[in-house]
């Protein structure tokens, strides 16, 4: 910490104190520890590491100021690789909300899929005993399974083509976005 505030340009006295980079200040009351032990402020409370100190003071995030510090002390630490190693994880997780989001659709498609061909079933079986069950005179009695096949068809229809637009829908939404 001692050599990172001389790099920047703040003399420390013999204890290690100097006035405070992040507020100001007429005495001293910033300690730079000896070693990568950080710093600590005892005028505004400030404290951390190295890290957290060149943050502060440039206002960067963790990752630009480890790149910073990398930069001005001639580290030559791996940071890229570190960088490329985060970058692959979150290509990775993208990877995974993908899939995650391509298995919801495709289940989506199979649920709208079988409630369409579970509609055209009931509306053919409606439709079947409408026309079989039909009396063939007019004074043959009304077969039970007509009376139900005129009472129920209508709604069938109606079932039938919902699922048919919802089954649309779902093409025209999927063609968008493959
Ligand atoms: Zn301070």
């Amino acid at each position: 910490m001692p050599e990172m505030m001389l790099h920047y340009g703040f003399e420390l006295d013999r204890a290690g104190f100097c006035k405070c980079p992040l507020h100001s200040e007429k005495s001293g009351s910033f300690k730079a520890y000896p070693g990568d032990r950080g710093f600590s402020c005892f005028g505004c409370g400030a404290h951390g590491s190295v890290i957290d100190f060149v943050m502060l003071y440039f206002g960067l995030s963790f990752k630009d100021a480890l790149v910073k510090i990398n930069d001005d002390f001639s580290l030559g630490l791996p940071i890229g690789e570190k960088l490329d190693r985060r970058k692959q994880l979150e290509m990775q997780r993208q990877s995974f909300m993908r899939k995650r989001e391509m298995n919801a659709r495709k289940a989506e498609k199979e649920r709208l899929e079988s409630d369409y061909w579970a509609a055209f079933d009931e509306w053919k079986r409606l439709d079947d005993n409408k026309r079989n069950y039909a009396p063939k005179t007019p004074e043959e009695p009304l077969h039970p399974l007509f009376v139900e096949a005129l009472k129920n068809i209508v709604g069938a229809e109606y079932n039938l083509s919902c699922a048919e637009i919802a089954r649309y829908e779902y093409e025209k939404r999927d063609s968008r976005n493959p």
